[in-house]
Formats: C-alpha cells, sequence, structure tokens
C-alpha cells in the first residue's frame, strides 16, 4: 500500500509499537491507530521478570518504550485500554470494547501470546500468580512482601527469571520442572546443566519430573500448599505459574483466517487475506524452508520494521538471525540462532568462571551459539550466522589452536563484502 489510508494495529507491545514508529520512519504519511487493551502506556516486557523484581522503587514509566509525546509527535493515534473484539473482513471494520467500529486499509494483528494457565485444584487461589503484564508483576511484589516462600511451576525462562529474583530478596524458593531438564525447549543440555548448577548454588531447591496435582489455600482463599504426585506438600505463600504461553489466535480464528499455533503468514508477514498482517508471537512464519514461531522481543521488533517496509512500498522478506537472552544471578545467557537438533558443539571459555560459549552445529553447518556472559562472542556469533554458511567456521577450524571467534567473524565478514564487491 504505497498511498495513504488507515493502518490499524491491534496490540501495543514490541511488535505493534516497532510497526507504528517505522512506518513513520519509512516516510508512510495515512492515519495509523494503535490500539491496546492495556491501561498503561506501551511498554518492554522483559525487565517485569527480572531487573523489575529487585527490591526498590518500582517506577512503571521506566519501562516505558517512549515517552507519552512522542506518539502524538509522529501522528499516532495510541487508544490505550480498548479490546478488539472481532474483525470484519468484508466491511474491513473492527468492534472494538469501546463500542467505536474502526474502519482499516490495512490492519495489522500484533496481540502477542497469553500466558497458559494452570486448570488445577487450586488455581484461581490468591497468591497464585502469573508475570506477564505489569499488573501481574506489581501484584507479584505485593505477595511476596512479607512471605517466605515461593513455588515456581515450570522451570522455563520466565519461571527461572523470578526463581531468581525471589531468592536475591531471601525468599525459600522451589522450582518444579515437569521435564528432566531446564529451560528445555530453547537451549542445549549443557546450558540446561550450567543453570542447574547455578540455582542450586544460590539455594534453590530445584526438582525435575515434578507434577503437581493442587494447590491448597486457607479458609480466607489464599494459596499455603502445592500438592505432588506421590503425596509430597511444598509451603508455598507465593505460587508463580510459568508454564508457557499460547499465541493469540482468537481473533484471527474467528475471521476465518489461516491458524495453526500462530495466524499463519507468508514471508512478507501477510495473513491468508491481504489486507491483514500478523506480526510477533502471535505470528507463524516460514523460515530456512521451515515454519516457526518465536516468543522474543527480536522477532517482535524486526517483525515490526519488516511489516513497515512493506506497507510503505519496500517490502522485504523476513530474513533476521533470532536471538533471545535471559539473566539469572548474574548469568546473561544470550542465544544466537537455532539450536534445536544440533548434533556437534563445542566450549570456548571458562564454564567455572561463568563466562563461555557452546558453539553448535547440525551436519556440519554451524548453526549458532549459547554464550554466557560473553557478549562479543554473542555479537560474533550473529555477525556469522547472517553470512552463508560457508562462511561460518567449521568445527576442525573452531577445534584448532589459537582459534579466535571474534576474529574469525570479523575476517569473515571482509571476506563476504568482498565477494559482495566482485560478484
Ligand atoms: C515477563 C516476561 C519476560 C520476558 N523476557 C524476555 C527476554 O528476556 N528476552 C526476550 O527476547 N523476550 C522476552 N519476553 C518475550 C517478549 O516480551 C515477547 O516476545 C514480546 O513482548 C512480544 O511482543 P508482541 O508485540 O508480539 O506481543 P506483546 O508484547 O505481548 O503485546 C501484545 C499486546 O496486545 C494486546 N492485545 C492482545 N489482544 C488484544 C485485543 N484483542 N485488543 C487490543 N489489544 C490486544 C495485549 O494486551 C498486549 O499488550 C518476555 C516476556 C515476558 C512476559
Amino acid at each position: 500500500m504505497t498511498t495513504p489510508g488507515t493502518v490499524v494495529i491491534v496490540g501495543a507491545g514490541h511488535a505493534g509499537v516497532q510497526a507504528a514508529f517505522s512506518l513513520r520512519e519509512e516516510g508512510y504519511d495515512g492515519d495509523i491507530q494503535l490500539l491496546t487493551r492495556e491501561r498503561w502506556m506501551p511498554y518492554e516486557r522483559p525487565p517485569l521478570s527480572k531487573a523489575w523484581l529487585k527490591a526498590g522503587d518500582h517506577h512503571v514509566d521506566d519501562l516505558y518504550f517512549r515517552s507519552p509525546e512522542s506518539y502524538a509527535d509522529k501522528k499516532i493515534d495510541l487508544i490505550r485500554g480498548v479490546t478488539v473484539e472481532r474483525i470484519d473482513r468484508t466491511s474491513a471494520t473492527l468492534e472494538c470494547s469501546d463500542g467505536v467500529s474502526r474502519r482499516y486499509d490495512h490492519l495489522v494483528l500484533a496481540p502477542g501470546a497469553v500466558p497458559r494457565r494452570l486448570t488445577l485444584p487450586g488455581s484461581d487461589l490468591a497468591g497464585v500468580c502469573h508475570l506477564h503484564t505489569i499488573d501481574d508483576a506489581q501484584q507479584f511484589l505485593q505477595r511476596i512482601d512479607g512471605a517466605r516462600s515461593v513455588v515456581v511451576i515450570g522451570g522455563g525462562f520466565i519461571g527461572l527469571e523470578v526463581a531468581a529474583a525471589a531468592r536475591a530478596r531471601g525468599l525459600d524458593v522451589v522450582v518444579l520442572e515437569a521435564g528432566t531438564r531446564l529451560m528445555q525447549r530453547a537451549v542445549t543440555s549443557r546450558t540446561s546443566t550450567f543453570f542447574d548448577r547455578v540455582h542450586r548454588s544460590h539455594g534453590t531447591d530445584v526438582r525435575y519430573g515434578a507434577l503437581v496435582e493442587a494447590l491448597g489455600g486457607d479458609d480466607a482463599g489464599r494459596v499455603g500448599a502445592v500438592h505432588l504426585a506421590g503425596g509430597e506438600v511444598l509451603e508455598a505463600d507465593v505460587v508463580v505459574v510459568g508454564i508457557g504461553a499460547c499465541p493469540a489466535t482468537g481473533l484471527a480464528e474467528e475471521a476465518g483466517l489461516r491458524v495453526g499455533d500462530g495466524i499463519v503468514v507468508d514471508e512478507l508477514l501477510t495473513t491468508s487475506d491481504p489486507q491483514i498482517s500478523a506480526i510477533g508471537d502471535c505470528a507463524r512464519f516460514p523460515h530456512d524452508h521451515q515454519s516457526m514461531r518465536l516468543e522474543s522481543v527480536q522477532n517482535a521488533v524486526d517483525h515490526g520494521r519488516c511489516v513497515a517496509g512493506k506497507l510503505a512500498g519496500r517490502p522485504q522478506p523476513y530474513p533476521e538471525v533470532p536471538w533471545f537472552w535471559t539473566e539469572q544471578h548474574g548469568c546473561k545467557l544470550q542465544i544466537a540462532g537455532l539450536l534445536t537438533g544440533y548434533d556437534a558443539n563445542l566450549v570456548l571459555g571458562d564454564v567455572e568462571a561463568r563466562k563461555f560459549t557452546n558453539l553448535c552445529w547440525k551436519d556440519g553447518v554451524f548453526v549458532g551459539a549459547e554464550s554466557i556472559n560473553r557478549p562479543g562472542d554473542h555479537i560474533a556469533v550473529r555477525r556469522l550466522l547472517s553470512m552463508t554458511p560457508g562462511h561460518r567456521p567449521s568445527i576442525e577450524t573452531a577445534t584448532a589452536e589459537g582459534f579466535e571467534l571474534k576474529e574469525f567473524a570479523k575476517s569473515a565478514q571482509r571476506a563476504a563484502d568482498l565477494r559482495e564487491v566482485t560478484t
């Protein structure tokens, strides 16, 4: 769409806000409406389970992406506290919770993901927390004030970050993981083992194969216990549920768009309706001959830029190298690339000093790495992954004496640039 029209964006998270501002940067001068059901100014989610939970002041405006004025400055009509309830594709309008019907020339769906809920007896007791929004984080902070024990259900990123924050505040913490290792879906077993040791060394009780049967409460309806299969009962003043999230596909599904664990889009992030795009956590997109959905800030922000380019008349397929980070007990893990199915690896650095990089290969091709407290390595790996496989190191090269990752990435880049100039 190169002529001005109205772009309506549903969801003002990382993806939606980036799309709105990138549209202006791309010179788009039509109307932009950015709708969110939340009452807050658009904000960053990652700190909610990390730095923001540390003791001290919890200023909400520290989390805002942009100043309130910047939306008006860029003529972005930010509409807060309004839920989009239905898409009418025939009339290209949205039915909204404020009773207003909004017309779009192009609709960008950026509704994110919704945390998975427990459906066990006691799941609704007071003191059972999720961590997805500012309201959730504020509620968690209130709950742990004066509490002694926290049980975290789920050993994924968010559960472990919250466990670390609760431990740092002196609470007794138990992490219950149903599987056999931590962050199983996203990291290698080496990194799972490393983080298991980190959490234990800080006094957290980490349990595997732990199946929760029910949560117990007192007469006032407050949680007090976690009942495990096998009969063990753990004391819990607060229970944090971190068992993953589902893509917010309801609106799309109801409107008849193609959906399947995410809203299905093509390489330009267009849904099965050419007038509608989907970006961020909700979108299932093609990547490297597969289809994937990612829950990460990088993915959301890059999708936002990509959709803006398309709508401003400069379409570029979405090519980005996925990357992600987490921080637990002072260990910053940065992951670049997709490591699932890797069949060879090599560790550089010093695991005991908590500064190392785990390089991974699949079928002889370098596919990415996990870096712990080695940000320079992470950047070098992202650089390598942006090049064709021929420019990346083989395991033999990386094992050779004197191999230096950052230097290798620099010379690979020079070689790639030279090749581009001469072809
Ligand atoms: C606690 C926490 C910590 C995280 N830490 C990291 C991290 O360290 N690194 C990392 O890369 N990623 C992290 N993530 C993931 C990252 O925040 C998400 O991938 C990112 O926010 C996705 O952006 P999004 O714009 O797709 O969705 P969201 O940020 O979820 O925004 C979607 C917005 O749309 C709104 N919405 C939904 N439906 C409607 C509707 N019908 N009408 C109006 N509004 C609607 C939602 O309320 C929400 O505000 C974390 C997530 C959480 C929750």
